[in-house]
């Protein structure tokens, strides 16, 4: 086992101002949580946090990440608790802790190879440092070296999430040591037939080749020589699975992998790098189509170097590597290549900035490095600021853009989920529809058959699928609504000029002229786009009986209102009050009825309805300035529900003197008069007037009457005027 002093002096060869003391306090700590608590092989658990912070001195990492090596099963696994942490080792060492711990509470078993990438997205995303994920790699690499003392069952899905998330995130870091090492210690759990099998080959040819290691070598550093080259050369057999590997991809034997040896060639500069490769390639013959250039055009994770495949000695392939020493250390150490201390926090050496463009290209980082804290910040970041990653309540990942609500999960599952939903649990708590939603969470939608969408939903649903969604539902209800209000419309119209509408209709007149003059597809579409008062009823009259002179008869219009309205009255069945409205029209739901906003009519004054295209029917005073130009085809006459109880806001502007206590003898009036006061703002303040307008709930005009005279009686009131443009639409929305 590993020796706390060990780590401690490893610590200060690179970085020797670091803060020993936190790592001592740590170590100290985690021995005293730990105690007595046993790994799977029996060994006590602290040996376990004691390996980790080993290997994360390997990347050369600051003191409170060591710590954190010490700490990082401690919440998940003991009871000490974050805030513990926290008080006792700081917030930067708490943060690291609290990250790691979200971590292992998510479970990554059984999962598809395709939502792999996924997994990985969303561990980088609920890092947030760097550091996180290095610590959470160190960690892994310990359990997968200890893996033999985990049950035999358990092996191999931890081996599978190790070589599907674990490994490729080590590469997407530029750790490729570490990426290998994983790779390796996975397949011999996967597969440990095939990897002990590939192992005997693989040392077979291991003492087989040495002599030819050796041959290469040497020519490859006598040629440097020649030269006045400086450089290192090494040559090695691939590692386990990347044959592996390489045989599962283009299905191939053993025998038939010829480049299983790869030499490796480091110089100090760019230049020599190709000069090198030039080298190479006078002493063997380069194979076609095998050399590939990272230096020009970097891997994804900023992997550089010269790879070439040569017909070697013995007519054997094998690849050749060449590299700077800085692509080297970037290669091996990723993030950690070029951390440099100072007053014991890691900087970049500014030296090297350019071989560290990897890393800043990764963050999507712009700025210049100027100090150590600012370096730190850049290592917290947000990985994906588009994406948030969820689950549904079975595992199921789902990821959606940064500010998804449950409304958007709903709807990413399924459209009938989304129109149906109700409420929502998030991590077992009852949550709001609107809330946002973070990485990790889980998400369970609660349904209700028969519940339909809000268009409110709409202010805060962020993906298109749930917009496009419910706007889709949204439509399709208001042609419902048309087509009743349409065909009460039409109807009334025939009405009007005197032509039965139920014998037209049975006689399939009215279907005829709507396909054939209209292009419509029938009588529903005829009715839909009447309600939608994109056609009127005498525009369809007079192609339904082109010799009939419509207009002499628009004359009596003015008194068939009434009659046409009697007619409605009797017909009480079919009319339907438009609950909360309080405004009685025949077939047409409360959702297609609002309240003007200009005029803002109150029960007891004449109204009239408009149809307005997408909207519905709206109510206007019948006097209404907006009414003037409006072709009276438009126009539906309704009137108020008897005996409605309702309140509706009204302003008043009331003149008055600038007196003392006139603004309080106003507002006492409108209370005694049983009137609700929704605002109030004095207007203007012009010599010794003043000017207030209040908004006020009145039940109808009597109330209205009423309170207004209240408010002339006030001695000080000069006068007092009903306004227009204030009231709100009231037509309230099915939630
Ligand atoms: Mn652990």
């Amino acid at each position: 086992m590993v020796r706390l002093d060990d780590i401690l002096d490893k610590v200060s060869a690179y970085n020797p101002s670091a803060d020993l003391e936190i790592i001592r306090r740590a170590y100290v700590f985690s021995a005293k949580v730990h105690e007595g608590q046993t790994r799977r092989s029996g060994e006590p658990y602290l040996s376990h946090p004691m390996e980790v912070a080993e290997i994360l001195t390997h990347f050369k990492m600051d003191a409170p990440v060591i710590a954190t090596g010490f700490l990082h099963d401690t919440v998940e696994d003991t009871h000490a608790t974050i805030k513990e942490i926290k008080d006792l080792f700081g917030e930067e060492v708490s943060t690291l802790v609290d990250g790691l711990t979200k971590l292992a509470r998510i479970n990554f078993d059984r999962r598809e190879d395709r939502e792999a990438e996924n997994f990985r997205k969303m561990i980088l995303a609920m890092a947030k440092d760097i550091r996180v994920i290095v610590i959470k790699l160190a960690d892994r690499l310990h359990n997968m070296r200890t893996l033999d003392a985990m049950p035999v069952e358990k092996r191999g899905s931890i081996a599978r999430e190790t070589l599907d998330i674990y490994a490729p995130l080590a590469n997407r870091l530029g750790i490729g040591w570490l990426k290998t090492e994983l790779e390796d210690l996975s397949l011999k759990y996967i597969d440990p037939e095939k990897y002990a099998w590939l192992g005997g080959l693989l040392e077979e040819k291991k003492a087989d080749k040495e002599q030819y290691i050796k041959k290469v070598k040497d020519t490859i550093k006598g040629k440097l020589e020649e030269y006045g080259v400086e450089g290192e050369v090494s040559g090695r057999l691939k590692n386990i699975h990347s044959i592996y590997a390489k045989m599962k991809e283009r299905d191939l034997e053993f025998d038939d992998i010829n480049d299983i040896l790869a030499f490796r060639i480091i110089v100090e500069d760019l230049n020599q790098c190709y000069l090198a490769m030039g080298m190479v390639h006078s002493i063997w013959k380069p194979v076609p189509g095998r050399f590939k250039d990272y230096i020009a055009i970097p891997k994804p994770n900023f992997y550089q170097a010269i790879h070439t495949t040569v017909v070697g000695p013995y007519g054997e392939r094998m690849e050749v590597q060449i590299k700077t020493r800085d692509m080297h250390m970037v290669a091996e150490y990723g993030i950690a290549a070029h951390w440099k201390y100072k007053e014991g926090k890691p900087v970049v050496d500014k030296k090297r900035d350019s071989s560290f463009a990897w890393i800043r290209q990764l963050l999507e980082w712009q700025r210049d490095l100027k100090d150590s804290d600012e370096f730190l910040d850049t290592l917290k970041v947000d990985f994906f600021p588009e994406e948030v990653f969820l689950f549904t309540p079975e595992g199921d990942m789902k990821v959606l853009p940064v500010g998804a609500t449950p409304v958007d999960f709903a709807y990413s599952i399924h459209t009938d989920i989304g129109h149906r939903c109700i409420g929502v649990k998030v991590n077992g708590k009852r949550g709001w529809l609107g809330e946002r939603l973070h990485n990790g969470d889980v998400v369970e939608v609660l349904t209700d058959e028969g519940h339909a969408p809000s268009r409110d939903w709409l202010k805060f649903v962020v993906t298109s699928r749930a917009k496009a969604r419910i706007r889709q539902w949204i439509k399709g209800e208001e042609r419902t609504e048309s087509l009743k209000l349409g065909r009460n419309i039409c109807e009334e119209g025939f009405m009007r000029y005197a032509v039965d509408f139920e014998a037209t209709l049975k006689s399939g007149e009215i279907e005829r002229v709507a396909i054939e003059d209209f292009s419509l597809e029938g009588v529903d579409s005829l009715f839909t786009q009447i309600g939608y008062g994109k056609i009127s009823p005498l525009g369809f009259l007079k192609k339904l009986y082109p010799k009939r002179d419509f207009d002499a008869k628009e004359t009596k219009k003015p008194s068939r209102f009434g009659k046409v309205f009697g007619k409605f009255k009797k017909k009480s069945s079919a009319r339907s009050a438009t609950a909360g409205t309080g405004i009685i029209v025949r077939g047409v739901e409360e959702r297609m009825v609002r309240f003007a906003k200009c005029c803002g009519p109150l029960p007891g004054d004449k109204i009239v309805g408009l149809i307005t295209p997408g909207e519905g029917l709206i109510i206007h005073l019948k006097q209404c300035k907006k009414l003037f130009d409006v072709n009276r085809e438009r126009l539906v006459d309704i009137q108020w529900e008897k005996d409605i109880i309702t309140s509706r806001p009204v302003n008043l502007e009331v003149t008055s003197k600038d007196e003392k206590g006139v603004l309080a003898a106003m507002c006492n009036v409108i209370k005694e008069a049983d009137a609700n006061i929704i605002s109030l703002k004095i207007d203007s303040a012009i010599g010794n007037k003043a000017v207030c307008r209040f908004v006020v709930e009145v039940m109808n005009i009597t109330h209205l009457k009423k309170i207004t005279e209240s408010l002339e009686s006030i001695k000080d009131v000069l006068k007092v005027k009903r306004v227009a443009d204030s009231v709100e639409v009231v037509g309230k929305e099915k939630p």
